[in-house]
């Protein structure tokens, strides 16, 4: 991890609270460490506090996940790594306390939690900071708003008074840290504006957006991960003398067959390598290497469930697959809706989740020649969250 620049003084740092809570063998995941778009939530967070201007990051992670946060924030820019605390309050004050050496002029506070920062908000919270000591991004209510005891409703709230608070947070760097130093309120401050109101400091509101909204695991987080992935997959196997023709888990009558380890169905070896590939798993030849003597005689089936698995295992589901068979014979027309159906079967899904297609290649190269059949898929996993 890069450390603090040694010269010049900065201007403006930020505190990135990811401390949720601890990584333990066969928990899942922290969310802020967890996959959105392709990068972890907390990386998200990072390089958009970067790219609006912060030149160091002091990021307060939990007990243990060192080595996972030096891993996602490799190359994110210079940034301090701290061990949180029991409380958010905690966590905060020990994040402030360790960019003491560095000493910026202002710093954000930033929910991990929250991966989508617009630049715009931080230039508006620093404009702020020019008149206040503090700022923080607020929306409107746009429901209307009652109190609540018990299940009774009670009256009703002055929605226009109201305000949903966000983060990033923005303060002039020495009074946050006095006001979290000096706060005496209970172990659990609602965020850092409370802290920064309660030791007296003035906390300017400006504007937030709705993209900074917070992802949680049980909606927001789900939709935001990737929802669909594809992947692709080819094959190519020797058509020769004596042996059984299988494609799709079919077996066809042909005058020759596919030559290779398993039964050489060379359409289901296609599907299995865009699965694998749609689930970043590799290719067939890693998980089923034909020195392994189990997979030798093994029905491709086999392959396909796996692979169907491997992807469940990550949470995905096949959404479709869609597969080209390409070869001067035999005519796979009477053979589709049975292939159809058998690798419909084998994935699990119904049979119009799958197409099966055929296509010569003119009578040109090794497929023209007869001498060998190729398969070419796409395979689309849904996230099944
Ligand atoms: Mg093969």
């Amino acid at each position: 991890m890069s450390q603090a620049p040694s010269t010049g003084p900065i201007r403006l740092a930020a505190v990135i609270v990811a401390a949720g809570k601890g990584l333990r063998a066969g928990q899942p995941l922290p969310k802020q460490f967890a996959l959105w778009r392709g990068k972890p939530v907390l990386r998200h967070a990072a390089d958009r506090l970067v790219a609006a201007g912060a030149e160091l990051l002091c990021v307060v992670i939990p007990e243990g996940a060192d080595a996972h946060a030096h891993a996602i924030l490799e190359g994110a820019g210079p940034v301090l790594l701290v061990t949180g605390g029991e409380t958010r309050q905690d966590s905060v004050r020990a994040g402030l306390e360790a960019l003491q050496q560095a000493s910026p002029d202002l710093v954000l506070i930033h929910d991990a939690a929250r991966p989508d920062c617009p630049p715009q908000v931080v230039e508006r919270l620093v404009a702020a900071l020019a008149d206040n000591p503090g700022a923080i991004p607020v929306l409107p209510v746009v429901d209307s708003m009652v109190t609540a005891h018990a299940d009774l409703m009670g009256d009703k709230a002055a929605r226009e008074t109201l305000r949903r608070v966000q983060t990033p947070q923005a303060f002039r760097y020495a009074d946050i840290l006095a006001a979290h130093q000096a706060w005496e309120g209970p172990s659990t401050a609602g965020d850092d504006a409370q802290v920064a109101h309660a030791a007296g400091l003035a906390v300017a509101l400006v504007d937030g957006d709705e993209r900074l909204r917070k992802l949680t695991f049980a909606d927001d987080f789900g939709q935001g991960a990737s929802m669909i992935r594809t992947g692709t997959g080819f094959d190519v196997h020797r058509l020769g003398e004596g042996e059984e023709l299988w494609l799709c888990g079919v077996r066809i009558p042909h005058d020759k067959g596919l030559v290779g380890h398993s039964d050489a169905d060379v359409a289901l070896h296609a599907v299995v390598d865009a699965i694998l590939g749609a689930a970043g798993e590799g290719d067939i030849g890693q998980h089923f290497p034909p020195s392994d003597p189990q997979w030798r005689a093994a029905p491709s089936s086999r392959f396909v469930e796996h692979a169907v698995s491997l992807a469940a295992a990550k949470g995905y589901a096949i959404g479709n697959v869609d597969l080209a068979i390409i070869c001067e014979a035999p005519k796979i027309g009477p053979h589709r809706d049975a292939m159809r159906g058998e690798l419909a079967r084998l994935l699990g899904v119904q049979a119009d989740c799958v197409n099966v297609k055929a296509t010569t290649t003119e009578r040109l190269g090794f497929t023209g020649r007869g001498e060998g059949i190729a398969a070419q898929a796409v395979a689309t996993l849904i996230a099944l969250s």
